[in-house]
Formats: C-alpha cells, structure tokens, sequence
C-alpha cells in the first residue's frame, strides 16, 4: 500500500554561479574603523595599496587562464570600494575592463557602505560591468547601527538598496546578528527589509569580539557580551528560511576560515561548519511547521506517526553536526528507521505511516 504524502516541501538548490576572485583591499576608502572591524584578519590579508593588490590579481588570473580555470567574477573587498581615492578607484576599474575585454573575468561584483554611493562612481561601476555591490548594511535599526558607530542610519541604509537599483546595479546586503545594540528579533526584522528592498543576496556575518578591535576593549571591560552560538542558530535558521523561502541565496554565513581567524577570535559565536548547521536547523523547523499545519488542517491525526523522505543530498543534514539534531527530530517523533532519502533534487515529502509502510513513499530503486 502506498501512502500519499501528508506536506510535500521543497529545499532550493544551491544557483549556479561563477567563482568569484576575490581582491581584498582592507580597510581601503573606510572613513571610520568600525568598532568590530579586522579586515586584515577577516580576510588573511594585510593592509596594502591598490596597485600591489592589481598587480598580484593580474598574475594570478592570467596563471588561471593558462590552467583553462573558467573565467571568475571578480570582486573587490575588505573596505569601501566606491570611497576610494579617486586614482585607485579608476584603477580598479581599468584593471576589471581590460581583464574583462580579454575575457580572463565573467564580471564583477564589490563591497562598500551604505553612505558612499555617489552617483557618478556608480554609473562608472556599470558601465564596467559590474553587476552586484554589497553593502555592508550590517542593520537597519538606528539603535544598533548607533551603539556600533557606523554613522549612518536606517534610512541611510534603507535608501542606499534603492539608489542602487535606480543605477541599474543589484545590491546584496551584508547583515551583522549580535552587533552592539542588536537582537535576535531586529536581526529578523533586517532580513526581511532587506528581501523587501530587493536584495539579490544575502550575508550574515555575526558579530564576534576580534582581538584589536574597539570592540575587545569594550568586552574586556564588560560593556558588551556576545550572543551565544545558540542563539545565532537559532536566529539564522529563522533569517535562512525567510530568505529561501523569498528565492534569495543567503552566499555566506559567518566568517571565512582564514589563517590567523581562529587565534583572533577572543569571544562569540565562532564555528567553521555554521552555514551548515543553520540550514540543518532550518530544515528541521520547516518539517516542524509542516507537520504542525498538518495536524491543525486535520491531514494527520494528533498521534499519528510521520515518515520523511529526504533528497539525498541533505543526508548530512538529518543528523546535523555531532548529531545535535537527532533529539529534534525524535521530538518531532521522527526517529531514524523513519526516515528514507530519494534521488528527487528538491522534494521532501512527510507521509502517513499508519496503515502503510514507508517503504511505499520513494521510488523501488531506492532500495526500501
Ligand atoms: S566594517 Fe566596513 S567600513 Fe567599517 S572598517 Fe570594516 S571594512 Fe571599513
């Protein structure tokens, strides 16, 4: 007998997209050192000028071409990029055009803030071609960006997804959970402004205590706390549902594992597999409000029993890291001989067990 599915999800595949090479010119054009701010170490990357940092990205792509690598997107970061001295700027610029015409780069992408948009650097930015630029939003709420000194305000931000629209360039935002001032329910609150002004991509970066920031002295002297990586998960799997469910890839979250990170890190949430554990744990909400709908609709009785199907794929996911998520599951009372994985990219599918076998919920080959 073969059972029919009481919720049907879906969990988008990663978007195909080109490899970005990454230029970082750290801390280049920022007016201000913001308070949580270590680009040098975010990025493995010293401080340097423009022109070493061109001349290293002009060999190391033409040693690309030459391996017959795909052509990347080319990206700058690390600092303000649409604040850079006007020489360095049209450098940067010069180099991605030629680079582009000889076709060693697909495109190009760069990060700034959300006050340094002026008008005539971002009609150069698309004329060159340039499609995304990232703003380093980090919130939108007055209060945090306040307390973490970016000066500017929401509506500073706000506008800034706007104005770059109107150029014909598409903006990403980069969002900060657990900056000073922040919460759990406004870093909610910022990804779904984001999604609303039209955000192609999302970045959560939460804040951590990085030795020689302000923001260490601040720590050391008990002016500000960290959010637990609790609370982080917590907070990115509901901000990583909002965004899949909007079609808007979420591309980082939480820092690059540079050399040199994890010696700096003198507190917060900081762990190397935290994308992955956010979307383990978004996956097992989403099949926690399925199910819940389900009941309320009166598609599956109180105590019946569930079976999941899962796209191969997201086998990892099941468990989670360590198996941190095997007793959220058995809450759910989905417990390991309930659950089957198919070859289906996209579909999950919680069927009805009583009167029926799992067995009947995946294609034969699958082996039930
Ligand atoms: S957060 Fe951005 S603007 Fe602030 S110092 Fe770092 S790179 Fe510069």
């Amino acid at each position: 007998m073969r059972s029919s599915p009481v919720a049907i999800l879906h969990w988008p595949e990663p978007a195909a997209h080109p490899p970005v090479f990454p230029v970082f010119l750290p801390f280049s054009g920022c007016p201000v050192r913001c308070v949580f701010c270590a680009q040098d170490v975010q990025t493995g990357c010293a401080p340097r000028g423009v022109d070493d940092a061109l001349a290293e990205a002009g060999r190391l792509l033409h040693e690309r071409a030459g391996r017959m690598r795909p052509a990347p997107e080319l990206a700058f970061y690390g600092g303000t990029f649409t604040a850079l001295p006007s020489g360095a700027f049209a450098a940067c610029l010069g180099f991605a055009r030629t680079a582009r015409q000889e076709g060693r780069i697909s495109g190009l992408r760069c990060s700034t803030r959300p006050d340094s948009l002026p008008p005539d650097r971002l009609e150069a930015l698309r004329e060159v071609g340039c499609g995304c630029v990232e703003l380093g939003v980090q919130s939108f709420a007055d209060s945090a960006l306040r307390e973490s000194r970016r000066g500017y305000d929401g509506r500073t931000a706000r506008e800034a997804c706007v104005v770059l629209r109107a150029a014909g360039l598409r903006p990403g935002v980069q969002l900060m959970p657990g900056m000073p001032g922040s919460s759990p329910e406004q870093f909610l609150e910022d990804v779904r402004l984001a999604l609303e002004l039209g955000a192609v991509c999302l970045r959560f970066y939460p804040c951590l205590v990085l030795e020689g920031t302000e923001l260490a002295a601040l720590w050391r002297a008990g002016r500000y706390q960290p959010w637990t990586l609790e609370a982080v998960l917590d907070a990115l799997a509901e901000g990583f549902g909002l965004a899949q469910r909007a079609g808007v890839p979420v591309i980082r979250m939480g820092l690059a594992p540079e050399a040199g990170l994890s010696g700096s890190v003198l507190s917060g949430p900081h762990h190397p597999a935290l994308g992955a554990r956010v979307q383990a744990r978004c996956l097992v909400r989403q099949v926690a409000n399925a199910l819940a709908q389900a009941r309320a609709e009166g598609r599956l009785g109180a105590t019946e029993p569930v079976g999941l199907v899962l796209p191969r794929r997201l086998q990892g996911m099941y468990r989670g890291h360590a198996g941190e998520l095997v007793p959220h599951w058995a809450g759910l009372g989905i417990t390991r001989e309930h659950v089957r994985f198919h070859d289906e990219r996209r579909e999950i599918r919680l069927v009805r067990l009583a009167g029926a076998s799992l067995d009947g919920a995946a294609t034969p080959h699958e082996g039930f």
